[in-house]
């Protein structure tokens, strides 16, 4: 058990710069603040701090994270306050320990759901906004996992050991430190399937007692091996965790009796090319088994891990894995995250390619002016893992988890994608459904003209291969239209036995106001006039161009209310006869970027691109519509935009708000006092407006009013 001396010692061994005075005090903190606090294992619970300390000690981490781990209790477990830590110890501290905290208070849902885990996991990123409170916690766990045994009830045990097994250790392995992540896993395994557990580890005892001393022997054979071919490095080897050993039966489906490959055996180097070199010299002293060799180091796993793997049928005939990588490749591999931490003291290394997803997820905490680039490309596709495939060429091409070579395709080029009709994956025809894996080498098998189906759209998983299967789709559909309403015309103007020029042609398009005879046709042919009104508008002989400008003037105020159906909705990319509403929460106008949500008998709901509202689909990808507004239309039509502002409490200001607004053309469709104090007023208002230009305008002449305290455009 470590106390205050020896923890101080350790900090020291690696930063002797650390406040010594900074770590007592937290030290001193912590134990007055939990006093005769016990953990259910009856020792003091100051003891489990100290630990949490000792464990970011091994990590060597800086001495503001050693002091949060020593508090990072005492707010949720004493009667200490936040206020007395930021008093006492600072704002930073404060912070990290404020994080901490709220992490421990968001609990798993109970469900077997995997979707559900990764949307826990990713939550929890998202509060780490700091990368020192997410190491806290995970230390945190990993203490209360070696000291699981002692929780009397075996409901919590199960749970705890649940949610290490779902959460935490997956998040301890994307951020690179794989060390940790093996702990972790083993000790909920132990929890969750001890019997398996214990199969593994009497199998593991026997292979033992078949070839003693098996690991010493295959190390020093490999470290000979290296030596002959001048290759300095260190050779370490150990048994595999029985977690490990369990999830590959599992996974590859092997029996207890197949099971051979229970080493594994790490050769360290000094150079990336003496990597190569120690694969070069061991592959050719060692069969090697096929199928099992993996380059990280030219494509580097998303948590930056590298190493080159490999596994060979070892001096002692069995089946051993070998890693080999150099020092600094060991290091990153072992701490991750933290490891890079102890580089950043120095500089600040967070560029460049280091820990690039660490890197995007700063950059959208941080960064929350971007919400379209957020949704568009990160939310939906950083955090589910990668996978990597090359093309015929050797071009690597990432690609969300579960892409289709159809993805593939169209990250390629929206060219292949429209003209593919078929796949290899390395080598083999494979249905254009298949899921890619990493490392597969895919070919595009493509014909001469474009025909992508309407199906692909049920199994791609890229946004930019769905929305060009859609593209496709309707403009497939626009020319049906097209040949359709031709046909209908045509057959029309037959039956009347008439005439028709240019001249009449020309006329009837602009008293229809269509732009083009194809626009005229893809109206009739989709059913937006019908060939009555069509022939009048052509033969406009008194009776039926009364007739026919009744039925005109009563369509044109009605033209682009998006509530009727049977009028041009303003908007692009829907499907003709569905339903449109413009969302209450985030009120989208003309000029935003949109969203369509499709609801089964309601239609489709229109939200802007960065409303919170679309975060409840997020997994319902199949509801999402790319949908735009149609600039033709819009211009004719008013829609709402909500603003909410505060005006002084003084005569007068409400009619500065509604002077302004009028002068802009515009018209107040509600208003509504949503607080009121001796000072102020706050006020919700919804305005018609043309589009978002126009609102931008209005709130920008309000802003410069000195009655208006402050305006804002309200959203979600
Ligand atoms: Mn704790």
């Amino acid at each position: 058990m470590m106390e205050q001396v020896e923890l101080l010692e350790r900090v020291r061994a690696y930063d002797p710069h650390a406040s010594e005075d900074l770590l007592s005090r937290a030290y001193d903190f912590s134990v007055a603040a939990h006093g005769s606090q016990t953990r259910e294992s009856g020792d003091p619970y100051y003891l489990h701090p100290v630990e949490v300390a000792g464990i970011l000690t091994d990590m060597k981490l800086d001495a503001d994270t050693i002091a949060t781990a020593l508090l990072h209790d005492t707010v949720e477990d004493t009667l200490a306050t936040l206020e007395q830590i930021e008093g006492q110890f600072g704002s930073d501290i404060a912070r990290l320990v404020d994080g901490v905290t709220k992490l421990s208070l968001i609990e798993m849902p109970h469900t077997e759901e995997t979707r559900q885990a990764e949307n826990f996991r990713k939550l929890v990123l998202a509060m780490s906004n700091d990368i020192r409170v997410l190491l806290v916690k995970l230390a945190d766990r990993l203490h209360n996992m070696r000291t699981l045994k002692f929780v009397k009830s075996g409901g919590k045990r199960r749970r705890v050991a649940l949610e290490t097994m779902e959460i935490y250790a997956p998040l301890a392995e994307r951020i690179g430190m794989h060390h940790m992540k093996d702990e972790l896993e083993d000790l909920a395994f132990a929890e969750l399937r001890p019997e398996a557990r214990e199969t593994v580890l009497s199998r593991l005892k026997f292979l033992r007692e078949q070839g003693s001393d098996l690991v010493p022997r295959v190390t020093e054979h490999l470290q000979e091996t290296l030596e002959a071919a001048s290759i300095r490095a260190s050779v370490t080897g150990r048994e595999k965790r029985p977690y490990s050993i369990w999830r590959k039966m599992e996974r590859d489906n092997v029996s207890f009796e197949q099971l051979s490959d229970i080493m594994a055996f790490r050769i360290v180097v000094g150079k990336t090319e003496d990597c190569y070199r120690a694969l070069g010299v061991v592959h050719a002293r060692y069969p090697m088994v096929p199928g099992r060799f993996k380059d990280y180091i030219s494509t580097p796993k998303r948590n930056n891990y590298r190493s080159l793997h490999t596994a060979v049928i070892g001096p002692e005939q069995n089946r051993v894995e070998i890693q080999i990588r150099t020092q600094e490749m060991h290091q990153l591999a072992e701490y991750g995250v933290a490891a890079h931490w102890q580089y950043k003291q120095h500089a600040d290394h967070i560029d460049g390619n280091q820990y690039r997803w660490l890197r995007e997820l700063r950059e959208i905490l941080e960064n929350a002016s971007n919400p379209q680039e957020f949704l568009e490309h990160t939310k939906l596709e950083m955090f589910s893992d990668q996978v990597f495939c090359f093309s015929p060429k050797g071009e690597l091409i990432a690609l969300p988890r579960g892409a289709t070579p159809v993805d593939f395709a169209y990250a390629v080029h929206t060219d292949v994608g429209d003209t593919c009709v078929g796949a290899r994956i390395n080598g083999k025809l494979a249905p254009l459904r298949s899921q890619l894996k990493n490392g597969d080498q895919v070919e595009i098998l493509r014909s001469a003209d474009p025909s992508p189906s309407p199906i692909w759209e049920n199994f791609v998983i890229t946004g930019k291969a769905r929305s060009a299967v859609r593209r496709f789709v309707r403009k497939q559909q626009r020319s049906q239209y097209r040949e359709l309403g031709r046909a209908i015309v045509k057959k029309a103007v037959r039956e009347t036995n008439r005439r028709l020029t240019n001249e009449t042609m020309r006329r009837a398009l602009k008293s229809l106001g269509r732009r083009s005879l194809e626009d005229l046709y893809i109206a009739v042919g989709s059913g937006d006039i019908d060939k009555a009104t069509v022939i009048n508008a052509i033969y406009p002989d008194p009776t039926v161009r009364q007739r026919a400008g009744k039925i005109l003037s009563r369509m044109r105020p009605r033209i682009g209310s998006a509530k009727d159906r049977t009028d041009p909705v303003p908007i692009r990319g829907l499907m003709s006869g569905v339903a449109v509403h413009m969302a209450g929460c985030c009120h989208p106008l003309p000029g935003e970027r949109i969203i369509g949500i499709l609801t089964a008998g309601k239609g489709v709901t229109v939200h802007t691109i960065d409303c919170e509202a679309l975060e409840q689909f997020n997994d319902m990808p199949e509801r999402w519509l790319d949908v735009s507004w149609d600039a033709s239309t819009y211009p004719h039509q008013m829609h709402v935009g909500r603003i909410e502002t505060v005006l002084s409490n003084t005569p007068g200001s409400l009619s500065r708000l509604t002077t302004v607004i009028a002068n802009h053309r515009a018209n107040i469709s509600n208003l509504k006092i949503t607080d009121r104090s001796s000072d102020f007023y706050e006020f919700l208002v919804d305005i018609e407006v043309k589009d978002v230009a126009h609102l931008t305008g209005i709130l920008a002449a309000l802003r410069a009013e000195s009655a208006i305290n402050s305006v804002e455009r309200v959203r979600g």
